[in-house]
């Protein structure tokens, strides 16, 4: 099946049944059906034809799943763009995919009007001056022209977040979709009455094809809310009575944290809990659990290229193994934990994860040699490396990338990072490997004070001194007032490594 039969096919098996749930508003099954070959026609109308791409920066809006599917009723290939980038970065994304569209929600506008890449711009909302309006043209738009749609034709390329270069661009065929929505559905076992609470970025491959279209497959209800907020977290989950919610494990602790009345939220609707994207601390995921008042617990590993089905911990693994990324891919994945020699990993050693998934990228897209690359014998070299426990359980130690070599011994930059951070005074730091004509390559470290804190290098090295093994020590600190991040908050060492190089 692919993503045009499977809307079809729930407008038939789920018509009148709630399909999206937003600002107290509701799309059925049929109305997104039938939404989507309205804005097909649309698009058809502009000279969308199949293989062309659109491009889709928008937050969480009906709009978006509308011309989602809509992009994909025209043969057309969707390109969902962060809606945190900035303009020169949006103009990447628009020339390297080749789209021929860029909808964009409304509150993008000053974004979208700095956009130079010749495609043509709607806003998908009500009208913004100076852009043509997607939803008021919807209403009017010109009959659809139904297409052929293959499975293994191109239903996304989803960019990757850009923590160690350029975002490189996924190729996602319906069918990997599909499966990474089954994949994720399986996992937690999503079912038609469930009521998905959508509150992370949409576009992102996770929220998007594990938990949207593991919900969509299954005929379930979607609740989006426009942006992630501690307070909309809590009210969407009691006015929606949500069953499964998705998110960085900070969306969990935010509302602890922030929101006074945190306790007297009715969160008694809620069956399932999956956060993912990076690990919680044994203490951290005790706390979270106890506050939460529910042990059912997963936590989710994987990556863009992946669909971006890799690995899940179970609600029973979350205290006994805190912080592992879980022992076995998810449905219709598999994993392998090779050593830098080739061979497989053994108890307590360290090796790169590989994974196979149905929902495995095509490749990249206009980039044969990073795919090559990223493929051996039909794995997909995850770049991450974790230690693997007696029981088979996988830790993350770092990416391949960050790992440092120092006269003959390895260092990972997250054990060391993990240290500085403990360090009263400390906000942020990143350490890296610089080249050293004796070790191979020396440890560094990029330190961001905590605010009115004066933090100096002597500090820092008796710090650490007690606490790690000399080589790891690192031999320069710079302290700097910010570290560069992608959008979605991941420190980008490739431009400190150019910085000091
Ligand atoms: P780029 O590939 O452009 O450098 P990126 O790898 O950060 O960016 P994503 O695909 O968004 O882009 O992120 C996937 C990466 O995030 C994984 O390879 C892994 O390093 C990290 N990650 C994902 N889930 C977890 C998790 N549960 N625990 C720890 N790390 C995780
Ligand atoms: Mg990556």
């Amino acid at each position: 099946m692919n993503l045009v039969q499977m809307l079809d096919m729930n407008a038939r098996k789920f018509g009148p049944k709630e399909c999206i749930r937003y600002a107290g508003n509701t799309l059925t099954y049929l109305e997104l059906k039938q939404k989507a070959e309205q804005a097909a026609g649309l698009f058809q109308s502009w000279g969308i034809v199949p293989g062309d791409k659109v491009a889709l920066m928008s937050q969480n809006t009906p709009a978006f799943v509308v011309a989602f599917y809509g992009i994909l009723k025209a043969g057309a290939t969707v390109v969902p763009i962060n809606h945190k980038l900035m303009a020169p970065e949006v103009d990447y994304i628009l020339e390297h995919s080749e789209s021929k569209a860029l909808l964009f929600d409304g509150t993008l506008a000053p974004v979208a009007s700095k956009v130079q890449t010749n495609v043509r711009k709607v806003a998908t909302d009500s009208p913004v001056e100076g852009f043509d309006s997607f939803e008021s043209e919807l209403a009017s738009s010109p009959l659809f022209r139904p297409v052929n749609v293959s499975d293994d034709s191109i239903a996304e390329i989803l960019y990757t977040s850009g923590t160690t270069g350029k975002p490189k661009g996924c190729l996602h065929t319906h069918r990997n979709v599909i499966m990474a929505g089954i994949a994720g559905a399986l996992a937690v076992k999503i079912n038609e009455n469930d009521r998905t609470l959508m509150a992370m970025p949409i576009w992102h491959s996770s929220p998007l094809n594990n938990w949207f279209m593991g919900t969509q497959y299954l005929g379930g209800t979607t609740v989006l809310i426009r942006e992630y907020h501690p307070l909309h977290f809590l009210q969407a989950i009691q006015q929606e009575k949500c069953t499964v919610y998705f998110g960085a494990p900070i969306s969990y602790i935010m509302p602890i944290q922030m929101i006074p009345q945190f306790q007297d939220f009715d969160l008694s609707s809620m069956r399932c809990w999956i956060y993912g994207g990076g690990p919680m601390a044994a203490d951290t995921a005790l706390m979270v659990m106890e506050k939460y008042r529910s042990d059912n617990f997963y936590q989710v590993y994987g990556m863009t290229e992946a669909g971006p089905t890799g690995t899940v911990l179970q609600p029973e693994e979350q205290i006994k193994k805190a912080g592992s990324i879980g022992s076995k891919a998810l449905p219709g994945a598999d994993l392998r934990l090779i050593k830098l020699d080739g061979t497989e990993a053994g108890p307590n050693e360290v090796g790169e994860i590989w994974l196979k998934a149905d929902s495995m990228m095509n490749g990249y897209f206009k980039n044969e040699s990073a795919t090559q690359e990223a493929f051996s014998r039909g794995w997909y070299k995850t770049g991450d490396m974790a230690r693997i426990d007696e029981d088979g359980y996988l830790f993350i130690v770092d990416r391949i990338k960050d790992m440092i070599v120092t006269g003959g011994e390895n260092v990972y930059s997250k054990e060391v990072e993990d240290v500085i951070i403990s360090c009263p005074g400390v906000m942020e730091v990143a350490v890296i490997g610089v080249p050293n004509p004796q070790w191979g390559e020396t440890v560094a470290a990029f330190v961001v004070p905590a605010k009115d804190q004066q933090i100096t290098a002597d500090t820092l090295k008796t710090f650490l001194a007690d606490k790690l093994a000399k080589y790891k020590i690192p031999r320069v600190f710079e302290i700097v007032e910010s570290l560069p991040h992608t959008p979605s908050g991941k420190i980008q060492k490739y431009q400190l490594r150019e910085k000091i190089n």
